[in-house]
């Protein structure tokens, strides 16, 4: 029987799932099931053996429950003696309660359904996630792996808005988000380049929700994101940064209420609003028109104003991070993010940015410019084990 730990990330529109070793946490295997609902598709690429690739049927992909489900009849068919330990689960809102993973019992769920509000597009699917988990494993512990964890330690100045002292102290503050990537990537950097990791790095996680984050000593001390996943850079349908003043004009002089403003900043906005053709960067890339190119335009200028800002946040840069699927694959946006930053002692290496190499930074370059690529699912999973084995305090 092989004992495995079960990771989950419900989003609003996929679910992730990875498998992993309980001992080693040797990866067994992972998979996504995304779009859900009726035009659904399944992946699930086992670490040996045949990838496999199907669409799904309503009742097979529809909702949360009904692609758990079948993500983990998909999981067993590869893995007969498949005994899952504990199940992991990616939470985006901690709020303030929570600055480490919490193994979910009635009490820590009802204090998670309680951040609803903070995150609305989010933590309902992730708990719908945990809900549908318990129920297929009703042994295993389910543990809660937060995105908001890692930016817990910010100062006061680094979390606050210029609103009532009152709503800081009722949790109206920048949480930051992506945390469980920015754990992964700093830990990465740590074993790659120890003594760089202990310096001032800022980590540009930059997917289809985007953010940047600045650490010293590995620890993070400022984030792009705030209060919510809205703030910061722009993404493929967020806009990033807004002068709130612009929605007071929607609501007060064209009708935008709750529900329509919500709309427009998750889903009609950022790359997809502005170039008018696709949040997916490939096809802005690649696309002529002048709207596209606006779009890259301003997409690029937000990343180098928050990299200017996090460098006089830390005092100085030692190192650049470029991860997610942006910043992973695509050598023109790295390149045009670096573009001039000489100032800031980041020159890259041509060749070794065209090629997606680890350390893309010149000889010459006093800061030193990374690609780690990101895996949330591994770094859920560890935490995942920590709880399970009491090596870290189970509640908050
Ligand atoms: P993520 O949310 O991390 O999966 O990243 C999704 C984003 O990464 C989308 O905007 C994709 O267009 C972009 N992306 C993925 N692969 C590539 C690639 N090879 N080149 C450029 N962008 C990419």
């Amino acid at each position: 029987m092989t004992k495995s730990l079960l990771t989950l990330n419900a989003g609003s529109s996929s679910l992730k799932f990875a498998l992993f070793a309980d001992e080693t946490l040797a990866p067994h295997g992972r998979g996504e099931i995304e779009p859900l609902g009726a035009q659904a598709r399944l992946v699930f690429r086992p670490a040996q053996g045949r990838a496999i690739a199907r669409a799904l049927r309503a009742q097979e992909g529809g909702d949360h429950h009904a692609a758990l489900k079948t993500a983990l009849t998909t999981i067993a068919e590869a893995t007969p003696d498949l005994d899952v330990a504990a199940v992991g689960h990616r939470i985006v809102h901690g709020g303030l309660v929570f600055s480490k993973p919490a193994l979910i019992d009635d009490e820590v769920y009802a204090a998670l359904a309680a951040l609803e509000p903070l995150a609305p597009l989010h933590q309902p699917h992730n708990l719908a996630g945990v809900r549908a988990a318990q129920a297929l494993f009703p042994a295993a512990p389910q543990i809660a792996c937060f995105d908001t964890a890692f930016h817990r330690g910010h100062d006061f100045a680094a979390d606050a808005y210029g609103l009532p002292r009152a709503m800081y102290d009722e949790g109206l503050r920048r949480y930051g988000f992506h945390g469980l990537s920015y754990e992964y990537v700093s830990g990465r950097l740590s074993e790659i380049a120890p003594e760089i990791a202990r310096g001032r790095v800022v980590i540009a996680h930059l997917g289809n929700g985007a953010s940047m984050c600045g650490l010293l000593d590995g620890r993070s001390v400022a984030s792009t994101m705030g209060f919510s996943t809205l703030d910061g850079l722009m993404m493929g349908t967020r806009p990033g940064q807004i002068d709130p003043g612009a929605l007071l004009y929607l609501m007060s002089a064209k009708g935008y209420d709750a529900a329509s403003l919500t709309d427009l900043l998750y889903h009609r906005s950022g790359l997809a609003g502005l170039s008018g053709i696709s949040n997916d960067w490939r096809k802005i890339e690649a696309a002529t028109t002048p709207q596209a190119q606006d779009a890259a335009a301003y997409f690029v200028r937000r990343i180098r104003y928050e990299l200017g800002g996090l460098a006089a946040e830390l005092g100085g840069l030692d190192a650049l991070v470029f991860t997610a699927g942006i910043g992973e694959h695509s050598a023109s946006l790295r390149a045009k993010v670096a573009e001039g930053m000489e100032w800031l002692g980041i020159i890259l290496d041509e060749a070794a940015n065209g090629a997606n190499s680890g350390l893309i930074s010149a000889p010459s370059s006093r800061a030193r410019v990374f690609i780690i690529p990101t895996d949330e699912e591994a770094r859920i999973a560890k935490l995942t084990r920590e709880v399970v084995q009491g090596l870290t305090s189970i509640r908050p």
